[in-house]
């Protein structure tokens, strides 16, 4: 018998992936959760009902959240992962010789728990030495935190339960006081073509706090409609400025420098959604 897995993406869409089996479903604390083993994309992990990563794609999305604001600091040191449980932007991160310390705050400890058990191929370098695992709210962590990072990577779920306050503008203020004074952060921002109000009002909100920000976007199938962004703000540094020959050769597989520079140039469309 063939089973398949519906993600309703919105009202109207769907994506839908046959599969060999389920893992693992349960409720945590804060989400549901699946694992799920899919034809196409592999290991499938599920919060809410919603797709987060998959083996077949997720270094899209990692390498794209975390290499684009690393690469844009010239010495990033103390980096912050808010969310990001399945530990893959964790992994991207340590590939920096220059990170001394990076720490990983995330809600839910089962999402941990089980990534490390069925993700070890995107959870492994919540191993490595540089780096702390804390079990707390983002935004507690941002607040108790003022001038410490040099980068803060937000790698949060949908603007739904304990994520929705990670798209607020208190929250953009919050992290602006806990960079350096001349720190970055960035955030997935969903969608262009399904998400273009949040689009919107991330990019306003950030940009009333930051004197740089820029959105940039990447192609990741698993993720709805395909095309995602991600918006950064900036204190001192402007991504599209970043030397690309400069930039090491880091083992990726999206990623290259070129690609760094060529994410911010925007379809016509996207760039409606950010103009003032
Ligand atoms: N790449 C993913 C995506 O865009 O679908 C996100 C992956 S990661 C699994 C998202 C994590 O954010 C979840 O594990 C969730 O528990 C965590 N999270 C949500 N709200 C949070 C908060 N306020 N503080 C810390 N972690 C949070």
């Amino acid at each position: 018998m063939e089973l398949w897995y519906t993600e309703k993406q919105t009202e109207n869409v769907g994506i839908t992936c046959k599969t060999e089996k389920t893992l693992h479903v349960e409720q945590t604390e804060f989400q549901s959760m699946a694992v799920i083993d899919t034809m196409q994309f592999g290991r499938m992990l599920v919060l809410d009902g919603m797709v987060q990563t998959t083996i077949e794609d997720e270094f899209v999305y990692h390498e794209m959240i975390t290499h684009v604001p690393l690469n844009t600091h010239p010495n990033p040191q103390n980096v912050l992962v808010i969310g990001g449980g399945d530990g893959g932007a964790i992994r991207e991160v340590v590939k920096h010789p220059s990170v001394k310390k990076a720490v990983l705050v995330e809600i839910d400890r089962r999402v941990v728990e089980i990534s490390r058990e069925f993700f070890p191929e995107i959870s492994c370098g919540l191993g490595n030495p540089k780096v702390s695992v804390i079990y707390d709210d983002g935004i507690k962590h941002v607040a108790d935190h003022k001038d410490f990072y040099d980068i803060i990577i937000v790698d949060s779920t949908e603007p739904v339960g304990p994520a929705v306050e990670l798209f607020s503008s208190s929250f953009y203020k919050s992290i602006s006081e806990s960079l350096r004074e001349d720190g970055l952060f960035v955030a997935q921002t969903e969608s262009p073509f399904f998400n273009s109000d949040l689009i919107s009002g991330c990019y306003r909100k950030i940009s009333e706090v930051f004197p740089i920000t820029k959105l940039y976007l990447a192609s990741i199938p698993t993720y709805p409609s395909g095309l995602w962004s991600f918006t950064m703000g900036s204190k001192k540094y402007d991504p599209e400025a970043v030397d690309v020959l400069a930039v090491p050769d880091y083992p990726t597989r999206y990623y290259t420098p070129k690609l760094h520079k060529g994410s911010f140039v925007l379809p016509k469309f996207v760039e409606g959604l950010i103009k003032p």
